[in-house]
């Protein structure tokens, strides 16, 4: 496989500094409302805080590659005397939880790193965290060329999962003939 040249964007997360104040999960699901800026639904973010005020556990999580099937294991990470389920750390949009699922369709979510129109110069739930627990550097990397399925086939895999690929088919042919 041939390297490549990639810019990888990378957000720091320092959990000693997060308050939970949930500002990340508002600007992050504003932007991704339709239309833009609507609405500020947490459950349309592609960053949520694992919280629990009592154990002082504020954990920001990024929304990363969506999975198919639930992991067996539930390992346990005790940090700085806190106790964490390994989910608590976990990206993937999976069965077993109801976090990254697009409330009204239940699609997968995943950060784009605010690349969507318009662009953002800086992630914006980095520009919103007035705390500084999320912090914003880029670097570049050789990295092999891949071939990545893009948002549209991750959506339709995962409908495909959920209702049946011939049902997917039967609908989108129906679709197609309405047009
Ligand atoms: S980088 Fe952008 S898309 Fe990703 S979680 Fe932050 S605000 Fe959302
Ligand atoms: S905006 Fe920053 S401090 Fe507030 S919940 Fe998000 S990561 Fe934590």
């Amino acid at each position: 496989m041939s390297k490549v040249k990639k810019k990888v964007k990378v957000i720091k997360i320092d959990i000693d500094k997060c308050n939970g104040c949930r500002a990340c999960e508002v600007i992050c699901s504003a932007f991704h409302a339709n239309p833009k800026y609507s609405s500020n639904n947490p459950a349309r973010s592609r960053i949520r805080l694992i919280r629990e005020p009592l154990r002082d556990v504020y954990l920001p999580v990024y929304a990363g590659e969506y999975a198919k099937a639930e992991c067996a294991g539930r390992d346990k990470y005790v940090l700085d005397g806190k106790e964490y389920s390994e989910c608590d750390f976990c990206r993937a949009s999976c069965p077993s939880r109801d976090i990254f699922k697009e409330p009204d369709s239940g699609l997968p979510l995943k950060c784009d790193m605010c690349e969507d129109d318009p662009p953002q110069e800086k992630p914006l739930c980095v520009q919103w965290c007035i705390n500084d627990a999320l912090t914003y550097e880029e670097r570049e990397e050789e990295v092999e060329e891949e071939v990545k399925l893009d948002d549209m086939e991750v959506g339709l895999e995962s409908m495909a999962d959920k209702y049946g690929l011939q049902k997917v088919m039967d609908t989108v042919a129906r679709i197609g003939k309405k047009e």
